[in-house]
């Protein structure tokens, strides 16, 4: 039975709370808005990109009486990133609803306990171990051997606190970049994985256990940084339904409430969890357009109590991510089946700061798209991975 969390507002209309005002918050109330729900953003910045579209509350999510603030205004809380401190998600917790849950949160925070949690599921992973100290750095490299990736346990994100160990030389340096810390937010080594594909399956599970999972889609990162996502991923059947099966086994461990994401590398024809993102996630902002309904409706539903929609494809879908800086919309807005995002964010060096879908009904269509989109943007290096996938057929 589907339990639809009750309103506080006078007209009976919900009001959620998202902690953290980045694009994340800001396309969840844009979806929100014809389900005619309400939001209230709390971030520390005050030109958060999500003030935009939904009132903004500024304040630091470790003070109780912003907290309480915030707490006092919204029915349901739920996140925009996965580094709100799991403290202030239970302080929240304890006072009124949110998903996903602090614990969820709290393991996909940590990638020690996100790996290990993969293990105890059967979840294949790249060989790991905990770093906590120089001495532990060298005999973890003698034990996985290299070319291996020393990462902060927690607070990293989009490739940031990770150093590549390619030889002897680099545990060094690894060290002198990272090392300090050891001691606060933990250090992990792992086997760097010589990938053949990236995939992520973007998922949703409700209050009731009902469960849906977009289609798997492959994506690309340039720097640790998701530059391109292609969907419905060009992949045997057994593959998706194996990702979707981890992801699945992961959502009914954690009671996960709300969508999250599992990136997979396939090495080998063997998929390797890397993380997973305990909310909407980059590689499913082509559902906006691509799919029957988005992750962001999706995880509004869900963390509502109301019944889930449908995660079937419309046709095929590319999403580009705008790095830095935004390309000149004109010739993509002019393209039927060219879809443009901009995140309100002034321009900055590594800043994701929009994005743009492209949909068409086969992959021989996309591909087209893709090829002229690449060439009236400039942008012939970014969507030439997805076009030889596309061509490839695979
Ligand atoms: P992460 O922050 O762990 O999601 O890493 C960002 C990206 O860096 C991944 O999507 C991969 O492209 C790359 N990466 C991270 N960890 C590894 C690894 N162990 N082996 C190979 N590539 C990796």
């Amino acid at each position: 039975m589907t339990r639809v969390l009750p309103a506080s507002a006078a007209d009976g209309r919900h009001v959620v709370g998202i902690l953290g005002g980045g694009q994340l918050a800001r396309m969840l109330a844009l979806a929100g808005a014809p389900l005619g729900l309400r939001f209230m953003v709390m971030d520390t910045a005050d030109d958060a990109c999500a003030g935009q579209c939904a009132p903004l509350l500024v304040g630091d999510f470790r003070d109780h009486a912003a907290l309480a603030d915030f707490g006092g205004r919204i029915d349901v809380a739920t996140f925009d990133f996965e580094n709100v401190p799991a403290e202030s998600a239970r302080w929240l917790a304890e006072r009124g609803p949110v998903f996903p849950n602090p614990g969820a949160l709290a393991i996909a925070q940590d990638r020690m306990a996100e790996k290990s949690l993969f293990v105890e599921l059967g979840i294949a992973v790249p060989p790991f171990a905990d770093v906590p100290t120089r001495a532990a750095l060298d005999d973890a490299v003698a034990a996985i051997g290299m070319p291996c990736i020393l990462k902060t346990r927690r607070l990293g994100y989009d490739g940031k606190g990770q150093h590549r160990i390619r030889e002897r030389a680099d545990v060094d340096a690894a060290w002198d970049a990272l090392g300090a810390q050891a001691g606060t937010v933990g250090l992990i080594l792992e086997t760097f994985v010589a990938f053949e594909r990236e995939f992520s399956v973007v998922a949703v599970r409700g209050h009731d256990g009902e469960f849906h999972a977009w289609p798997l889609t492959e994506n690309w990162h340039v720097d640790g940084v998701l530059s391109l996502s292609l969907a419905p991923a060009q992949v045997d059947p057994r593959t998706a339904a194996a990702a979707v099966a981890h992801a699945h086994a992961l959502a009914e461990r954690l009671d996960y409430v709300g969508v999250f994401a599992l990136e997979l590398f396939c090495h080998d024809g063997q998929l390797l969890a890397n993380e997973l993102a305990p909310r909407v996630h980059n590689s499913g902002h082509w559902t906006i357009e691509g799919a029957e309904t988005s992750q962001f409706e999706n995880h509004l539903r869900a963390v509502l109590g109301l019944p889930l929609g449908a995660t079937a494809s419309i046709g095929h879908a590319c999403m580009l991510n705008w790095i830095g800086a935004l390309p000149s919309p004109a010739s993509l807005l002019s393209t039927a089946g060219a879809h443009w995002h901009d995140y309100g964010k002034s321009p900055r060096d590594g800043r994701k700061v929009g994005h743009a879908t492209l949909r068409a009904d086969s992959a021989a269509a996309l591909a087209a798209m893709l090829h002229q989109a690449g060439l009236a943007l400039d942008r012939g290096d970014q969507v030439a991975p997805a076009l030889a996938r596309l061509s490839a057929g695979e």
